[in-house]
Formats: structure tokens, sequence, C-alpha cells
């Protein structure tokens, strides 16, 4: 959508050009008609210049946007990732994950969340599931789906951590 400055210089180019095309209409002599044209000339170059300047406005105002909405997520995600710490889900396991901190804020339940969506800047809660009757254990990040195979630490659940 154009903003309300480019309609009115859209407005003011479009009068120009059909005051032009009206002194042109009733030019009689060879010289002013000559001068009409080199007029209407300039105006329409005028008239392409303040299009594409329009366009490129437009262009910066979209980047800018963009680039507001970007900063408003790194920001949000910067105040949530300091609320976990890396920790070895379970003992000797090789199993890595973020714990949600004690001090981490907002009463939520402990949980772990999963180390791949963590570098990428988005949260995502590891979920126990369970296969063959419950005799396999694995976390799963629901966004990545990264599948733990935690079955050897079938009784590990997520505590939360200190500082
Ligand atoms: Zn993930």
């Amino acid at each position: 959508m154009m903003d309300p400055s480019a309609v009115t210089i859209a407005n003011t180019f479009s009068n120009l050009i059909r005051i032009v095309q009206g002194l042109r209409d009733v030019a009689t002599s060879a010289e002013v008609k000559a001068c009409v044209t080199e007029l209407y000339d300039i105006i329409i170059a005028g008239q392409q210049s303040a299009l594409e300047n329009n366009i490129k406005q437009q262009a910066m105002l979209d980047r800018i946007h963009g680039l507001e909405e970007e900063l408003g997520r790194v920001m949000t995600w910067e105040t949530t990732k300091i609320r976990y710490a890396l920790i070895e889900a379970m003992p000797n396991s090789g199993i890595y994950v973020y714990a949600r901190k004690k001090s981490g804020g907002p009463s939520e339940p402990p949980h772990w969340i999963c180390t791949k969506c963590y570098q990428d800047g988005e949260l995502s809660i590891l979920q126990v599931q369970h296969v063959l009757h419950g005799r396999q254990r694995f976390l799963t990040c629901p966004r990545c789906k990264t599948s733990i195979d935690a079955t050897r630490y079938i009784e590990s659940k997520p505590e939360y951590v200190s500082e």
C-alpha cells in the first residue's frame, strides 16, 4: 500500500501531466510546443524518479519491519535461554539436555529442553515416549524430531538445577 505522501506526490504528477497536456493542445507556436514537450518530458522523468524512490522506501520499510520482528524474537529468546543450564541428564549417560534452573522465574514443572533447538534459538520441551509396551523409553523433541534412547535411564526425570 502506498503511504499518504506517495499518493499526494502521484496526484501532483497526474495534475501536472494533465495541465501540460492541456497546454500542448492549445499551444500554437512551434517554439511554445517545443517548450511544453520539454516540460512534459521533465515531469515524466520526475514522476518516474518519485515512483522508484517510493518503491525503494517501501522496501526499506519492509526490511526495517522484518528486522524489528527478528530483534523482538532474539530479545525474547535471550531472556528465556538464561532460565536453562546444560546438564548431563542422567549420570554417565552422555545425554545432554538443557534443564530449567530453580531460579528461572515463574513456576513451571521441572523439564528438559532440546539442545539442538536451543542452539537454533527455539524452546522445545523434550517429551517422554514409551514404546514396546513401556520397555523402551525415548526423549523426543516435538520440533526437530530428535529422539534420544533413554531406556537405560528409565527412572530418571527432570529436576530443577541450581545456578
Ligand atoms: Zn529439537
